[in-house]
């Protein structure tokens, strides 16, 4: 007893149920053994193909046993039958069902992908069998620049590839004009006498008188066979039997790279929306960070820079909120009696407000500060011109300013000349005293260079309208001790106000507070840089799906030449894996030099590699979190109807 190569017994496929429940096989059995060349006829809807997809494991009947070599499949799983598919059968179908995107070599070389043969085998592989059928010269055309006949061709050698044991055609000729129709089966025969199986559908009667033995269905149920050859009888070696492994892990990853990039090129315009959408996300994260870090780096900077030996002190009880200039609690005297605590160098009152200046018919207002001839040394700032006023000019309530060079530019056509001269100021005329050296933008980009100083006790006279102060800076002589200088002056202001009705605090804890404020602001532009990067991972899902949907036939021809779900889903994961990838590197590049602009325009940006690094992988991120959806629906198409979709 020898085993047949293929067996269907009682094989029954329904399709739907109740009413509308279609017998496509009905009770089917049927041996074929090796080296039979099979014609199955019968009228359109008589099961034909049903019973082809069900013998080439693309699809599995609803009652019955198909055995393969004695092996029923039904105990196989998916792999397993892919597998089989791979190792026994090749398709041949009738709307050629040939990639469009990728040349008549790279056609005849997926099945080969699968079963694992590295590209040179592939490609010399592909040469021979296209050279065979007479396609030598047309190895690097693609599908629509060649004739229907030609792409039949293709076609056939794409199914022999493998080595398959079994030819499987459904209706190789229907779409065929007669000369090309009689080359491809005079193709089959030479097929066959090289000892393979042969299947073929159609409903040509002078087709079918060419195979050795005629299979007729009607609604599902055999209604003639014309038996199988005596002759046959002998199981040949199965000589065309080859195991391989699957492809391995690499080769296939590389090739699905490859894929992605052919199919995202076929489509370049749509590619660059989608890329779009990731780009802007992963540029907005690279710069966003750049600036929330960079803009933190010069606070702390400039803190640092400001000194440690500096304590203030801010009208209202702790906690409150309100403007300085609005709470009427800290007066000049305060400020005097600071001045006289131990190991205090200076402590300066600070009262602001905003004026218009005027020189000649020039207007230009300006933020203006009253404060004592200690400010240059509480700043750390010098002069660029000029003098500083001094504790005279204060006490006497002298009309004098300085300026900051903003100011004074906005003000005077040379700003060197403008020592000596008079400003308008609230109507009173005040000469300028000095101008202060530049300082440039503060990390909130105010100008710190747009000031203009008076001394206190004019600017409460003529500018203020009132005599309360807005802050008090202290500077400490010895900061080694300034916890005990800190006590000292609160237990003053105590006393002299009766409540705690001020704020005394030293720049660890303002940089404290500004950090935290700092750190809010950083997540603030993080997050939105994160939605920009959600919203370009929807677009990547959106497009997955589209090009899922589209490309329906090619994954059922995959299928069908032995791919895997896994390997399905490998390769749409890594299509939006690229789509990631590149809109990453796109992005960071685009943010990297949009923080160079930033920087060169005077923003404080700070450029890392970790905000890159970040982005860049969350780009890849996204195209593996959204690129998942589409890639299990690819994966889980079924191959019949995937072949036979539009
Ligand atoms: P043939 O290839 O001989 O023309 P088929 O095998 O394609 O016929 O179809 C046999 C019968 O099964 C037809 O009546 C067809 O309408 C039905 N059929 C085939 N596939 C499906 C399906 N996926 N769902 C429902 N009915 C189907
Ligand atoms: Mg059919």
């Amino acid at each position: 007893m020898d085993t047949p190569l293929l067996s269907l017994s009682g094989v029954k496929r329904y399709f739907g149920s109740g009413d509308t429940e279609v017998r496509a096989l009905d009770d089917v059995s049927l041996t074929i053994r090796t080296g039979e060349f099979v014609a199955i006829v019968g009228q359109s809807g008589s099961g034909k193909s049903t019973m082809m997809n069900i013998l080439g494991c693309l699809d599995r009947p609803t009652e019955g046993t198909y055995k393969i070599r004695g092996q029923d499949v039904a105990l196989l799983d998916a792999d397993a039958l892919a597998t089989l598919r791979r190792q026994t059968f090749g398709f041949i179908f009738q709307r050629y069902n040939l990639l469009a995107s990728v040349t008549a070599s790279a056609n005849v070389e997926i099945p080969a992908i699968y079963a694992g043969l590295n590209q040179a085998e592939r490609r010399e592989k592909a040469r021979t069998l296209l050279s065979r059928l007479g396609l030598a010269d047309r190895l690097d055309h693609r599908p629509n620049q060649l004739s229907g006949g030609q792409q039949q061709r293709v076609a056939v050698a794409r199914a022999l590839v493998n080595d398959a044991e079994v030819i499987l055609a459904d209706e190789p000729t229907g779409a065929l004009d007669s000369g090309s129709s009689d080359e491809l089966l005079g193709l089959l025969e030479e097929m066959h006498a090289t000892g393979r199986t042969i299947i073929l559908i159609t409903h040509d009667p002078k087709v079918a008188a060419r195979a050795r033995r005629v299979i007729e269905l009607k609604d599902g149920r055999i209604i003639s066979d014309t038996g199988s050859d005596e002759a046959l009888h002998q199981e040949p070696e199965h000589s065309y039997r080859q195991e391989r492994k699957g492809p391995s892990p690499l080769v296939q990853v590389i090739e699905s790279v490859k894929m992605a990039f052919r199919s995202l090129r076929a489509n370049l315009f749509r590619t660059a929306l989608t890329l779009l959408g990731v780009v802007i996300g992963v540029a907005a994260v690279v710069a966003m960070l750049a600036i929330g870090q960079g803009s933190q780096r010069e606070v702390m900077a400039r803190f640092e820079s400001m000194g440690s030996n500096l304590l203030f002190v801010r009208p209202g009880a702790p906690g409150t909120r309100m403007r300085g200039d609005a709470i009427a609690t800290l007066t000049l005297d305060d400020a005097k009696a600071l001045g006289e605590v131990d190991n205090v160098l200076a402590a300066v009152p600070s009262r602001s407000g905003s004026a218009t200046l005027r020189v000649g018919n020039k207007d230009y207002s300006s933020s203006i500060e009253g404060t004592s001839q200690d400010w240059p040394l509480a700043q750390n700032r010098g002069m660029k011109y000029g003098t500083f006023f001094t504790a005279d000019d204060v006490n006497r309530r002298v009309g004098v300013v300085v300026l900051g060079t903003t100011t004074a530019g906005n003000l005077f056509d040379n700003v060197q000349d403008a020592v000596g001269q008079y400003v308008f100021l609230g109507g009173a005329p005040f000469e300028v005293a000095g101008i202060l050296e530049e300082k440039g933008a503060s990390s909130w980009g105010q100008d710190q260079d747009d000031v203009a100083l008076v001394p206190i006790t004019t600017g409460m006279m003529r500018l203020f309208g009132q005599s309360y102060l807005s802050s008090i800076t202290i500077a400490v002589d010895n900061t080694d001790e300034i916890a005990e200088t800190e006590t000292e002056a609160t237990d003053l202001l105590l006393a002299r106000h009766g409540t705690e009705d001020f704020q005394l605090r030293n720049t660890a804890s303002i940089l404290e507070s500004v950090q935290e404020t700092q750190n809010s602001f950083s997540i603030l532009l993080g997050s939105v840089a994160s939605i920009s990067l959600l919203v370009g991972g929807i677009g990547v899902m959106n497009i997955m799906l589209v090009s899922v949907s589209e490309r329906t036939r090619e994954i059922g021809v995959r299928v069908a030449t032995g791919a895997r779900r896994s390997d399905i889903m490998t390769q749409f994961l890594i299509e939006s894996l690229v789509v990631g990838g590149l809109g990453g590197i796109a992005g960071v590049l685009i943010g990297l030099g949009v923080c160079l602009l930033l920087g060169a325009n005077g923003m404080p940006v700070a450029i890392t590699a970790t905000p890159a690094i970040l982005a860049f992988s969350s780009a890849l991120a996204t195209g593996l979190v959204f690129g998942l959806l589409p890639a299990r629906q690819a994966a889980r198409l079924d191959p019949v109807a995937a072949l036979a979709s539009e």
